[in-house]
């Protein structure tokens, strides 16, 4: 069978290098080159198009990493459906919205393209080991004509309803992966504390209730090789844990530990962690514990900057933004914005004093150039999501 692969990511190659494999004449097209190339040199071949893809082939897969990608390289201009022959059959391994799933099902249907959701799971040594499982959204019939494919890259695979049901279980599942990473990197971060033998800890562990598949693949996959290549992104799963607490929401599910992952996940990448394999929540997690035995519990601080001089503010505003830029860097700032009615901007500080935070408000170009004032008040801060 002729089939197109878009994405030829972390999970793309050893996806479509099973295809190949199964003997398959298999067309990649990634956005950055190098990819293809080296798909092409595994037994691939490259696709001139996207157009060649939804023109040419008989299955088009798609692996992208966010939403915006997906909608992109399906309704974009010179997009997949664009272009699409009559009877063409797309299947989205992206993990997407169900929402999105939906319009992209609808669009297909006008175009008379057979379009399946079926988000994956089991990692990159799944797809390397064809072992992935699959969850699959659309119309069963389609589903039936290309389990072959599927099975070629998968071991579980389940039809789990109408379009957009693929994407939910997957995001079902990526709720507890968020869960589990911060379950593990709390757990092995206080074996540490203790003193214990980190291998000895994660041995009795895996045999306990305490066992998970995500805590089996961070500790000996990337935490005892103190390895944190992707694997799978922390960016990609925060997009997860955002779809997933939109779509609770949405439901009217108050998903309490899942938007605490959230937000950790969100703190981790402004510090600097997002390409770093999830299982580096850990090395995020010791790194703030040092930071608060080094400081004690942070406290936040609200600093208001009251205008003072409007010429100098624009004057100093990018040099501004880099100085609040290493204090998010180095995980000290929370949040900032300036009121649009020129009343002057409001930081958000986390740090262990008051006087901590007045020697960097002196030291922020507003008010060494006097563009602004400044007040500092503690902060008894209260979430929405808790
Ligand atoms: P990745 O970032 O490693 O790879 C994505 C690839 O898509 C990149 O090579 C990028 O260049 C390419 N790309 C982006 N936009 C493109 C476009 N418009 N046209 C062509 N190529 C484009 O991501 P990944 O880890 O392979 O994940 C892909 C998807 O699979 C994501 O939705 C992710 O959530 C999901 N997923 C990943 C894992 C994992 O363990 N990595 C597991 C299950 C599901």
């Amino acid at each position: 069978m002729k089939i197109g692969f878009i994405g030829l990511g972390n999970m793309g190659i050893p996806m479509a290098l099973q295809l190949v494999r199964a003997g398959h004449e298999v067309y990649g097209k990634n956005r950055s080159l190098g990819k293809e190339e080296a798909f092409v040199a595994n037994g691939g071949k490259a696709a001139s198009s996207y157009t060649q893809l939804a023109q040419e082939m008989d299955v088009v897969i798609t692996c992208l990493p966010m939403p915006a990608d997906v909608e992109q390289v399906y309704l974009g201009v010179g997009g997949l459906l664009e272009a699409a022959r009559a009877g063409l059959t797309i299947v989205d391994c992206s993990t997407v919205a169900p929402e999105l799933s939906k319009v992209l099902f609808d669009a297909s249907l006008k175009a008379e393209v057979q379009f399946l959701d079926a988000p994956v799971s089991g990692g990159t040594t799944g797809a390397a080991s064809g072992t992935l499982t699959i969850m699959v959204g659309g119309v069963e019939e389609t589903y039936n004509q290309v389990l072959p494919i599927l099975q070629a890259m998968g071991k579980q695979i389940h039809y789990v309803g109408e379009a957009g049901c693929g994407s939910a279980v997957k995001l079902i599942n990526q709720l507890m992966v968020g869960i589990h990473t911060q379950a593990t990197s709390e757990a092995l971060s206080l074996a540490e504390q203790f003193g214990l033998d980190q291998e000895q800890v994660f041995q009795i562990l895996n045999l306990s209730f305490a066992q998970s598949k995500i805590m089996e693949r961070h500790y000996s996959q990337f935490i005892a090789e103190q390895n944190y290549e992707p694997g799978f992104a922390i960016r990609l799963l925060s997009k997860d844990l955002n779809l997933a607490i939109e779509a609770a929401n949405a439901k009217g599910v108050h998903t309490v530990m899942g938007s605490r992952v959230k937000a950790l996940l969100q703190r981790a990448i402004s510090e600097g962690h997002g390409d770093h394999d999830m299982a580096g929540m850990y090395v995020y997690q010791q790194e703030r514990d040092q930071r608060r035995r080094e400081h004690g519990e942070l406290k936040h601080f609200a600093v208001f900057l009251p205008m003072l001089d409007p010429e100098k503010s624009v004057t100093y505003r990018e040099e501004h933004l880099a100085f609040l830029s290493e204090r998010r860097q180095a995980g000290m700032l929370l949040a900032n914005g300036r009121f649009v009615d020129g009343a002057g901007g409001l930081v958000i500080y986390r740090a262990g004093s008051q006087e901590e935070v007045e020697q960097w408000v002196k030291q922020d170009p507003y008010i060494i150039h006097q563009a602004r004032s400044y007040e500092i008040h503690e902060w008894d801060i209260v979430l929405a999501d808790e």
